[in-house]
């Protein structure tokens, strides 16, 4: 039986905001009765307007039934007290983001509504335990995470704190599914699911920048055409807004006592120093404007292609590189199983080709004896990809890299030089984005599955970070971040248990998941 609410129950909305205005569109739309409260009268006025227009473009671009978008404005009232809520079954708080406002709107809202009212909190990083401890029924609360546009993302994180009952956990989770929402379970932990396993793909960015690695807009590029990511992480930290993006990141960091796995970055908080807040100032990482000209990735020049390419036995996900190189227009050799165990991908002409295992390939090039050492990054489909990044050792000659160039651009790939870092660009970001999946299933805040529909769905990975790991190798990015550990001595790096554990037995993420852990 479905524990969702019936449609023929009142929804309230506190605070019509950027995000209580969604919201309401969404429960409005999905057949609710919506009261729709401010503390400022006129912003609730124009968030009905707002939402009117919102419809009607949706009916405009044939989203939306005409008759279904006038149903749902009818559906829409404005109300000026919190004791108009009285009959609400669900009242759901968008307002600042102040764990005492918040607090005084519940106490009040107790006041008026039934004992049975729940009580949903729209905050995306104060502590749920903490917003329902001064409620006279603390069960009743819980969190109600939508990301923004609330019409348009489709996740919603149920965040149960320490008192929250695990029916109304059930019964808002089941009201978003029915309201055409992806939910999923979430423990109230800083940043909850999504704020919390997304920091490293802006945080690694920035480290690499600090530590050029890449300019930005090739970072980005590669991010983008290699990583599968929508965007990159500058570009998508400019469209968030520095201010904003820096806030959180600050908060997660202190939330987990100054883990420096969370901690910020110098490069983004001058930015913010600055007043370069991203596309909203008009100057980011990126210039905005109709005379700013866009920064465009370092693409290595075409180049000859080496005169031969032996391909070493390997297995996983490089093997569809090795595909590439061997569909190429170059005189290719497959290796018989046992000429190689170092780990070489190829050998182009008098330069071995390896994966990055998070070393540097200066590292590589001392640990294999061996000069002429070029490491490829990561990419989440070679065989799709249209582009790579490749690092040379400092001890590799000019010509044995420029074979590796060759080779690649020859297998139809654009290559991105990037200076030699350890782990390089999409296979750090990558091993982070696994290790904090990891840890926040090691830690019960939410199951595996749900952490992959959670990164799928409310940040739009191209595929959740375990299922990449399952994929690409769990023992790989156990490697590359133990690699990494080494190569900065800093526990930011360390592995997660359960990815180190999960790599010593080849158990399922799954498995990690306790019965009913997060309702
Ligand atoms: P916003 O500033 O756009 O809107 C907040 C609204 O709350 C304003 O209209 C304000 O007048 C009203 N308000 C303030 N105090 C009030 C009170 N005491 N009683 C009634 N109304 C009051 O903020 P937002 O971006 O919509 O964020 C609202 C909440 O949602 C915050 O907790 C925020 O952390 C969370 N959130 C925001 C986003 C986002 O991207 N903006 C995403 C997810 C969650």
């Amino acid at each position: 039986m479905s524990n969702a609410l019936k449609t023929s129950t009142i929804v309230g909305i506190i605070g019509a905001g950027a995000m209580g205005v969604g919201i309401a569109q969404v429960a409005a739309l999905a057949g609710h009765q919506v009261a729709l409260f401010d503390i400022d009268a006129a912003t609730v006025a124009k968030a009905i307007t707002g939402i009117a227009a919102n419809l009607a473009r949706l009916v405009e671009k044939g989203r939306l039934d005409a008759t279904a978008a006038a149903h749902a404005q009818e559906r829409l009232i404005a109300v000026h007290q919190l004791a108009e809520l009285r009959d609400a079954q669900l009242v759901i708080e968008a307002v600042a983001e102040r764990l005492d406002v918040k607090r005084k709107i519940f106490a009040e809202l107790e006041e008026h509504v039934a004992k049975t009212c729940i009580l949903a909190t729209n905050t995306s990083s104060i502590s749920v335990t903490a917003i329902g401890a001064t409620l006279k029924i603390p069960s009743r609360l819980v969190g109600m995470h939508f990301f923004n546009p609330a019409p348009v993302m489709a996740l919603v994180e149920v965040v149960s704190g320490l008192a929250t009952s695990a029916d109304v956990a059930k019964a808002v989770y089941e009201t978003a599914a029915a309201w055409g929402k992806t939910p999923v379970y979430a423990r109230s932990t800083p940043g909850f699911i999504v704020n919390r396993v997304a920091r490293p793909f802006y945080a690694e960015g920035l480290r690499l920048l600090n530590e050029q690695a890449a300019d930005v807009a090739s970072i980005d590029e590669v991010m983008r055409e290699a990583g599968g990511f929508r965007m990159g992480p500058f570009e998508l930290m400019d469209l968030i807004g520095h201010d904003v993006n820096f806030a959180v990141t600050e908060s997660v960091f202190r939330a987990y006592f100054n883990d420096p796995r969370f901690a910020p970055s110098l490069i983004q908080q001058e930015l913010v120093n600055a007043g370069f807040l991203g596309r909203k100032s008009g100057r980011g990482f990126y210039e905005y404007g109709p005379n700013a000209t866009r920064q465009s990735a370092r693409i290595a020049p075409p180049t000859d292609a080496p005169r031969e390419v032996r391909l070493f036995p390997q297995s996983g996900v490089i093997m569809r590189l090795q595909q590439r190189l061997l569909n190429a227009d170059l005189v290719t050799t497959a290796m018989p199983e046992m000429e190689r165990t170092d780990g070489a991908v190829a050998q182009i002409d008098d330069a071995v080709l390896r994966l990055t295992d998070g070393r540097t390939a200066t590292q590589c090039a001392y640990d294999m004896e061996h000069d002429n050492v070029v490491l490829v990054d990561l990419a989440l489909d070679y065989a799709g990809s249209s582009t790579v990044a490749l690092a040379r050792a400092r001890q590799c000659s000019d010509s044995a890299y420029a074979a590796v160039v060759g080779a690649m651009q020859a297998a139809g790939y654009s290559v991105v030089p990037v200076a030699d870092v350890a782990g390089m660009i999409v296979m750090r970001t990558v091993a982070m984005l696994v290790n904090e999946a990891a840890d926040a299933v090691n830690q019960g805040v939410c199951t595996a599955a749900d952490l992959d529909l959670a990164m799928e769905k409310g940040v739009n990975y191209p595929v959740g970070p375990l299922k990449w790991a399952d994929e690409a190798g769990v023992t790989l990015f156990n490697t590359v971040l133990k690699n990494l550990c080494a190569h900065y001595g800093e526990d930011r790096y360390r592995v997660s248990p359960l990815l180190a554990a999960l790599s010593w037995s080849r158990a399922s993420w799954h498995a990690h998941d306790a019965v009913d852990r997060a309702a």
